[in-house]
């Protein structure tokens, strides 16, 4: 009998699925697709980090290590820490996994029950609801007003606080808005906490280096007096170019660390050895890369933004970090294609922009804030540039 279990249905299909099978159907027709829909950077990990990898293989690290990671890469975890945002963990209180998504999804698992809730702002990262969904809790997702500037207000928690919730959830840098919370942002939204010490905060880091203007803060470091009940998620994904080495870390108090390490240890049982070894080559090595990749992508940031603002159709603010832009296309809506088709909503914008201008983007609704659509320009200047006229141009021919 092909029956799924009663958990599944309460996960719903990706949004982003439509828009890639159409982009694979497209290509494989041999049209020429430019992907702006993948959360990852172009850039190659760097020859020192792959080197450590190769050095780790030969010398026989090949075997299963610590279920939380291997002593040496915890120690450049709480370095790392230390060193980034002055946190002090120790060994006990740190984890390694399988991607920050491993650690995100375990921690909901490890302490959700049926009828708990956890907060995060919309736009949020498309995973988080379905893994909350999946242990049995709700995501309350608040959508920001326009001034907010996609962020999350004390009014707006304290709004969305019940006696049922769990987590609330940050992501700054944040995915897809490239929203960065300042130190008094974060320090507020505490305050609104201090009434409510069952609830824990997730701060999803990932982002941490990719910051164009302001500066990064992470939630624990900003209020160290809740350090107690904040898991620090971060990872070498984003920060070094290792989305495909599947490594990510978290600090937080023992007790939370330890369940994660309970369920990693009957599930996956370790990170790859491989990527340890690399991680410890991206964490203890030289970091100059970051600003230079940050440089090249805060370029890449602007000149799309200048040529999106071309169209009058379209509206997005300037981003302080991550590699996204999360662009505003009401003002298409009702608007009919040169086939005759109306745009009804932000997945219709998605369709037509990779049909008629062969640009693959995620439609807002993904992200749970609509109409708006999230493109990364985390890939060559070139095709940034043509995706973005292409674009431009595809709204201009509308009617
Ligand atoms: N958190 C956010 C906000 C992300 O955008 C991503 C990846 O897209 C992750 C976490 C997961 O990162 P990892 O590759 O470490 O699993």
């Amino acid at each position: 009998e092909q029956k799924l279990a009663a958990r599944l249905s309460s996960v719903t299909p990706s949004v982003t699925l439509v828009i890639s099978q159409l982009a694979r159907r497209l290509a494989s027709q041999g049209r020429d697709i430019i992907n702006m829909s993948s959360g990852e950077l172009d850039f190659d990990t760097p020859q020192h980090i792959q080197d450590s990898a190769f050095t780790a293989m030969q010398v026989g690290q090949t075997r299963y290590t610590d279920v939380g990671g291997t002593a040496e890469l915890k120690a450049s975890i709480i370095e790392k820490f230390a060193r980034d945002n002055h946190l002090a963990y120790s060994a006990k209180q740190i984890i390694a996994s399988t991607g920050a998504k491993q650690i995100i999804f375990n921690a909901f698992l490890a302490t959700l029950d049926a009828g708990d809730e956890v907060i995060l702002n919309a736009p949020y990262w498309v995973s988080y609801p379905d893994m909350i969904r999946l242990t049995g809790a709700e995501p309350v997702a608040v959508v920001p007003a326009p001034h907010e500037g996609f962020k999350l207000t004390p009014a707006s928690l304290a709004a969305a606080l019940t006696p049922h919730t769990r987590w609330l959830l940050l992501n700054s840098p944040g995915n897809p808005s490239g929203a960065l919370y300042s130190t008094d942002e974060l320090r507020a939204l505490a305050e609104v906490l201090k009434d409510y010490p069952r609830v824990l905060v997730m701060s999803d880091d990932i982002y941490e280096h990719i910051v164009y203007e302001g500066e990064f803060v992470s939630f624990a470091t900003a209020v160290p007096e809740m350090a107690d009940r904040t898991l620090t998620v971060n990872g070498v994904s984003k920060t070094y170019a290792m989305t495909g080495w599947r490594l990510g870390f978290a600090g937080g108090p023992e007790w939370l660390i330890a369940a994660l390490a309970m369920l990693q240890s009957q599930s996956t049982s370790c990170p790859n050895a491989i990527a340890q070894a690399a991680a410890i080559a991206a964490l203890d090595g030289p970091q100059h890369l970051l600003a230079e990749w940050c440089h090249r992508l805060r370029r890449r940031r602007d000149s799309a933004l200048n040529i999106l603002r071309q169209s009058p159709d379209l509206s997005v603010e300037t981003p302080p970090s991550a590699f996204y832009l999360f662009v505003g296309c009401e003002k298409l809506l009702g608007k009919t294609t040169p086939t005759g088709k109306t745009l009804n909503s932000d997945l219709d914008v998605a369709e037509y922009f990779l049909e008629h201008g062969g640009v693959a983007v995620v439609p807002g609704t993904a992200f749970g804030m609509a109409p708006y659509f999230r493109l990364a320009y985390s890939i060559a200047d070139e095709d940034v540039n043509r995706a973005c006229q292409l674009m431009v141009n595809a709204c201009e021919a509308l009617l």
